[in-house]
């Protein structure tokens, strides 16, 4: 294996003396240096080597450094690295052909923006100017990006030290059966009891006042929770009958994560306006964007529309794109996504499940999976409490360190694993990574 420790140090020095990190107390992280990453294995300057079942974050949906894509951003740095947005270029074109033809029901414009949480800013944007209303619902248990309205739609605790209160949010409750905020016995009393909560909610806030509804599909860091049968549905329906723009926020399920090009196509749901970014070109260089519908596109037709950004469809990312989705479809790559689930993430976690007296739920599809870690299965007593940090959140971090130790890059979320690998995973990388995490949920189990 790789080894140059000295490099490593270096990099690390550098690293601790200038960069300021996300999300962190600045003295209390020790990030580790990464030397090089290929398909879905990253490694150190110290000659470990791992196994990455979290996708950078949820988004090397077709692993890291695909030679395919690597020559298609030389080739396009070597053509025309940069070009100012009110041109017409031909990777921009592209890649809001290729995304538009795969993006559901009449959502063909794209507006590119570098990420996820711009690509929110501006669907609610959109939507407010197209309703001529002011608020927003989103739900709780969802995460939309860090900027100032997304991180305000954002239904966790990174909300709370930025919520300014004043953003016109409104937040409900979406369907999750495991933790019911309804009481709920069945999928089927959670979805009727869920969409009546939302009727009530808008009720009361004013149908006429609401510019917009965002969910995310499956929301994803929240926890991955499939919706029921018939609840999008249901939005859809209610969206429709007050006027209200239904946003769809794929931007960590969309592009092959649930083993669909989209997660709204398990759903036969259109939104009208969908965010994406991540798997669109793999993160390869910053991309995002808002997949538009007609109606929305045609308030804008002679109308300007008030946003944009320097780099809004950068030919570097678009040309990633581009070649990203060539390689998805040339290797299969969502069919694969869906098969790995099917075949080999799924029953393997469940198998796990009933060994493991630590494992309260297994749930997911595609290459998108949940493990609920809890203390007792009877009561669902999480493994660590909501929000918890330093020695409350200790067993998750024991968790995660004897999944390292073995060789396997964890994803973790307050109580939960996510075993969310790279959507081109191998049968045996996926095997690999089970068995890692047999060993490391034995750690889990002895709280
Ligand atoms: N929306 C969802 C569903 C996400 O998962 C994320 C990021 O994890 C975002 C928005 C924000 O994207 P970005 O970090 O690219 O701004």
């Amino acid at each position: 294996p790789y080894a140059d420790p000295a490099a490593g140090a270096a990099v690390k020095a550098a690293d601790r003396a200038h960069v300021f990190h996300s999300w962190s107390a600045q003295g209390l992280i020790d990030p580790l240096a990464v030397a090089g990453a290929e398909g879905s294995y990253f490694w150190d300057y110290d000659g470990n080597r791992y196994l990455d079942f979290t996708s950078g974050l949820v988004y090397t949906n077709i692993g890291y450094q695909h030679p395919t894509v690597i020559a298609a951003i030389q080739e396009q740095a070597g053509k025309l690295a940069t070009f100012a947005p009110a041109f017409a270029i031909e990777s921009r074109s592209e890649a809001a052909r290729l995304i538009a033809e795969r993006t559901p029901g009449d959502l063909d414009k794209i507006f590119f923006t570098n990420g996820g949480a711009e690509a929110v800013e501006n669907a609610i944007r959109m939507a407010r100017l197209h309703t001529g209303r002011p608020k927003v619902l989103s739900a709780y248990r969802s995460y939309h990006g860090a900027t100032s309205t997304a991180i305000n739609l954002t239904g966790d605790p990174r909300r709370w030290p930025s919520d300014n209160g004043s953003a016109g949010v409104v937040r409900f409750w979406a369907p999750f059966l495991y933790r019911s905020p309804f009481y709920a016995q069945t999928e089927a009393e959670e979805c009727a009891r869920a969409l009546q909560h939302l009727e009530d909610t808008i009720a009361f806030e004013g149908p006429s006042s609401i510019a917009a509804i965002i969910l995310e599909t499956v929301p994803g860091t929240a926890g991955i929770m499939t919706p029921p049968p018939g609840y999008l549905a249901g939005v859809r329906e209610i969206c429709d009958r007050y006027g209200i723009v239904f946003v769809l926020d794929e931007v960590m399920a969309g592009f092959g994560r649930t083993g669909a090009w989209f997660a709204a196509d398990h759903f036969d749901v259109v939104p009208d306006l969908l965010t994406f970014a991540k798997g669109v070109n793999s993160g390869y260089v910053p991309l995002g964007g808002v997949a538009i519908s007609a109606e929305i596109a045609a308030t804008f037709e002679t109308r300007p529309y008030p946003g944009g950004l320097t780099y809004s469809g950068h030919p570097l990312a678009c040309a990633a794109a581009v070649a990203t989705i060539g390689v998805m479809e040339d290797e299969k790559v969502v069919e694969h996504a869906a098969r790995i689930g099917e075949t080999v993430l799924g029953p393997g976690l469940r198998e796990l499940a009933e060994r493991h007296p630590s494992v309260g739920e297994v749930r997911g599809l595609g290459a998108f999976w949940a493990l609920e870690l809890v203390r007792d299965r009877e009561t669902r007593e999480p493994l660590v409490p909501y929000n918890a940090s330093g020695e409350a959140a200790a067993p998750m971090a024991a968790f995660g360190a004897a999944a390292k130790k073995q060789g396997l890059w964890p994803f973790i979320n307050m109580n939960r694993t996510h075993a969310v690998p790279a959507c081109n995973v191998s049968e045996a990388e996926a095997k690999e990574g089970l068995a890692a995490l047999d060993v490391a949920l034995s750690v889990a189990d002895t709280y």
